[in-house]
């Protein structure tokens, strides 16, 4: 016999005195602010975790008995009205007047794209690093006022949702999202109707309908394809994130960057800058290059400049599969009428998404990169890898001057701040919120008590190892263990009132991030965290894409590992990471590993978020940590040179990682005094706090990108927009004649120098350059002069300077003569060199030709 279960939601009439709770539903200010998370949870702790901190959902499910208990209850009442009036002032708060030189909120405005966007565990649209932090971009523009919209994909599945098996296998569910639970909204125009765009194709014409949710003062739109109106095949492109073949890939980022494109024009919204992170939205470009030379007439190639002009670029990973690539049989398949639209050959138009070396495939990166003026990476590290690994776009460029710069990346600090730790804040350093750029302001964390600070940090590591507990007996029961083992497995982390040690290892599967380095010193390690005075507890989480086999086999080798007995109990590998386990992971552990391969970890931010927490690093110097470890607030593995063999780095990074958790880690958090905690853990941890809000929060970021990119793309974009873009137009010209007469430009001296001076005497410095129809204008000369200890020192260059056209060879016509009196600086050996690049005024960057000869 069978049977069938209804489901039957019973929903409340939410009181009018309560009214209000509807409105913070719908603002994903939610997702930063814990007051108004607080109220719901209140309410009926229960049912929120039961609808996964859904506060929509929980609206319709609270009882009716509940909310009037509630209406009745004056501390409650209170509490509802003092929310309100924060999120009220919230709201009322305009631009910061510090940003007033940068951006003008009346006029500008930033469109920022995104493929995905990690708010709240709530939101499912995200899957990782890069969501999160595009997430933590938007919650501080809010924060900022900065005029600012995100563009991105509402997906119907997500990604998926994590379990792990018996065997240690990771099985990947995908469950639809009923988008009436979100705090999401169809636009709709003056008369009511649904506003729509459509994008092309091969063959068809797709509709996409468009979304717009509220997240403070800023709106993310999110554009979806599941319409009836279009094939079943073609719904399903907004289902899943990160999901099916290489033409869902295409597809997904047609519908972003094209339609993103569209949907800004049919919303009558004006962005001056816009702000492409990660490649996947780069078809933008193509977009709102069609719209110029369509509209306005532009050529292609003066469309592409002014486009450039006004776009920002970020690059988030040296991985290559983070970097899409399509084949030139795909991109004519789906661009085959755009490119005709561009005037442009399929050729001309494929070289786009291609350089020199590379010359194969289309690639997003380097499309991106062709269409923005300015560039950047996610750490000093990564800003530097990046520049390598595209310096082929500037080929003559070296590529530490080329244009690539980076910004360090930040997190949104009261998402993922303790509650406890921001109560302690509101209590001791009210203006908490207000000072996150200034680093004087956070010495005043040493004046908590450390005892207070200590029972703080332990009590939070208690919620945590609570969680834990829930967790894995769910998990381990699910998967039919027996209750003993059960037992056995969360022995510890039940224990937690006996002060273990708890170091977190929680992110993405993937190879390169070495998730079992650790158990290379296997013995040394079961000797370690099974030291009955001094006990460590081991923590994993994380997920590995679902086409990522060695990322799942990582994942399996760490289940084996946790049941071997030496380690049972004290290795926990928990499933489902997302925003709700990193929370409660990056707030309640004591160490946060991270041993990723050098230089592969562009930024690594859930590092930031346990520093922000007084959580200690122990990590590589990659990404972040190379600019936020100062030998006083966590510890460091220097790493070794990525030319190494993999075996023997690999080999001695471990070694390197246990000596510290033997020599430094344990005994540090266990050298007790008679109050019974560590006062120079404490200490280190105050380091950590102190170190890192200021200056790895995502304020400091986005008023990094406001001075630096955000501000110089808008000016640009106005220089260009002005009459007709005429500069578009004239710079596109003047690249063209570049093009055609650089490779026959040449440089020589008129007479060779002396190689030596006396004190006081200038050096004569003629060079003849043959400009091949160029002119003294076209082009910039300069000398850069490095000191040098011995003859065969690198050349480092401390000064230049610039050479000056005298006249025209007489002998020789379109050769000029240049010449510099050079009063060097310094006595000594130096060396110098002299090279010539060519320059217009209208150039973002001086080197942005990728076209430099040297004498
Ligand atoms: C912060 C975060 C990440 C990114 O962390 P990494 O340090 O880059 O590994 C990934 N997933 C979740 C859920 C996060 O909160």
């Amino acid at each position: 016999m069978s049977s069938t279960t209804f489901s039957l939601e019973v929903r409340p009439n939410i009181p009018q005195r309560l009214e209000r709770l509807h409105e913070l539903a719908d603002d994903l200010l939610y997702s930063w602010d814990r007051q108004v998370r607080g109220l719901f949870y209140r309410l009926d702790q229960e049912l929120w975790e039961a609808c996964g901190h859904n506060p929509k959902v929980f609206l319709r499910r609270v009882s009716q008995e509940t909310l009037e208990q509630a209406e009745g209850d004056r501390i409650f009442m209170e509490d509802y009205n003092r929310v309100l009036s924060v999120y009220d002032t919230y709201h009322q708060e305009g631009m910061r007047s510090h940003i007033e030189p940068y951006l003008d909120p009346k006029k500008d405005l930033v469109a920022y794209f995104c493929a995905e966007f990690g708010f709240h565990e709530s939101f499912p649209i995200y899957s990782g690093g890069l969501g999160i932090l595009a997430g933590d971009h938007c919650k501080a523009a809010s924060d900022l006022g900065i005029p600012f919209v995100a563009m991105g994909l509402l997906y119907r599945q997500g990604y998926f949702t994590q379990t792990i098996d018996n065997h240690g296998h990771q099985i990947a569910h995908y469950a639809p999202t009923d988008f009436g639970t979100l705090p999401v909204h169809l636009c709709r125009n003056e008369s009511g109707e649904e506003r729509r765009v459509t994008v092309g194709m091969p063959g068809r014409e797709i509709q996409l309908r468009l979304w717009h949710a509220k997240a403070g003062h800023i709106t993310l739109y999110l554009l979806d394809s599941d319409l009836p109106e279009n094939s079943e095949a073609d719904r399903a492109i907004t289902y899943q994130l990160y999901g099916g073949d290489s033409h869902t890939r295409i597809q997904q980022e047609i519908v972003l960057g094209i339609g993103g494109v569209r949907a800004l024009r049919v919303l009558g919204l004006q962005p001056t800058i816009w702000h492409i992170n990660e490649g996947h939205s780069a078809f933008q470009i193509l977009e709102r290059s069609r719209e110029l030379v369509v509209e306005e007439e532009l050529t292609f190639e003066a469309a592409l400049e002014a486009v450039a002009a006004g776009t920002v670029f970020t690059t988030h990973t040296p991985v290559p599969a983070g970097h899409d690539m399509f084949d030139a049989g795909m991109m004519e398949e789906y661009f085959s009428g755009f490119h005709e639209e561009l005037g442009k050959d399929f050729q001309e138009f494929f070289e786009l998404g291609t350089t020199g070396e590379n010359g194969e495939v289309f690639n997003m990166t380097t499309l991106a990169l062709h269409g923005s003026r300015f560039n950047n990476g996610v750490s000093r590290i990564h800003g530097g890898v990046a520049a390598e690994m595209e310096a082929t776009l500037w080929p003559e460029v070296p590529p530490e001057e080329n244009p690539i710069r980076y910004v360090t990346n930040g997190v949104h600090v009261p998402t993922f701040l303790a509650r406890e730790w921001g109560n302690l804040f509101d209590m001791r350093l009210r203006e908490w919120r207000n000072e996150l750029l200034n680093e004087d302001f956070w010495e005043a964390i040493d004046q908590i008590p450390d005892h207070r600070y200590w029972s703080l940090r332990q009590s939070l590591k208690t919620e945590l190892l609570e969680d834990v507990v829930e967790r894995a007996e769910n998990q381990y029961r699910r998967n039919g263990y027996s209750e003993a083992m059960i037992k056995r497995i969360t022995h510890y982390a039940r224990q937690s009132e006996a002060d273990t040690l708890v170091i977190g290892f929680a992110r993405r599967f993937a190879t390169y991030k070495r998730a079992t380095l650790i158990f290379s010193e296997l013995e040394r390690l079961k000797e370690l965290m099974n030291d009955t005075d001094r006990p460590v507890m081991l923590i994993f989480a994380g997920k590995a894409h679902p086409s990522d086999k060695p990322g799942q086999e990582l994942i399996r080798r760490i289940h084996e590992y946790a049941l071997q007995p030496e380690f049972v109990g004290r290795i926990l590998l928990l499933e489902g990471y997302d925003m709700a386990l990193a929370r409660k992971l990056v707030t309640g552990v004591d160490v946060w590993l991270n041993t990723p391969e050098y230089p592969m970890e562009a930024s690594g931010t859930s590092g930031q978020k346990a520093g922000v927490n007084g959580v200690l690093n122990l990590s590589v110097l990659d990404g972040w940590w190379g600019e936020g470890y100062d030998g006083n607030n966590g510890w460091a593995i220097v790493p070794h040179d990525p030319g190494f063999d993999p075996h023997y780095r690999d080999s001695e990074e471990a070694r390197d990682l246990v000596d510290i958790l033997a020599r430094e880690v344990v005994p540090l958090y266990y050298q007790r005094n008679n109050h019974g905690y560590s006062a120079a853990w404490v200490q280190r941890s105050k380091a950590a706090m102190k170190s890192t809000i200021p200056r790895f929060n995502a304020q400091r970021m986005v008023m990094d990108y406001v001075r630096d990119f955000y501000s110089p793309a808008r000016d640009q974009d106005a220089r260009f927009r002005a009459r007709k873009h005429a500069a578009a137009t004239e710079l596109a010209e003047w690249k063209g004649r570049i093009r055609e007469s650089w490779d026959g430009v040449e440089l020589e001296m008129v007479e060779e120098p002396p190689r030596a001076l006396p004190h006081g005497d200038s050096l004569q410095l003629r060079v003849r350059a043959r400009l091949n129809g160029l002119t003294p204008d076209d082009v910039t000369m300069e000398c850069l002069v490095a000191p040098a200890r011995r003859e065969d020192s690198p050349f480092k260059p401390e000064d230049r300077f610039q050479l000056t056209p005298e006249e025209e060879d007489e002998d020789d016509s379109g050769s000029w003569i240049f010449t510099l009196d050079l009063c060097p600086r310094l006595a000594g050996l130096q060396h110098y060199r002299v090279r010539m690049y060519p320059s217009h005024p209208r150039t973002s960057h001086p080197f942005e030709t990728g076209r430099m000869v040297w004498l």
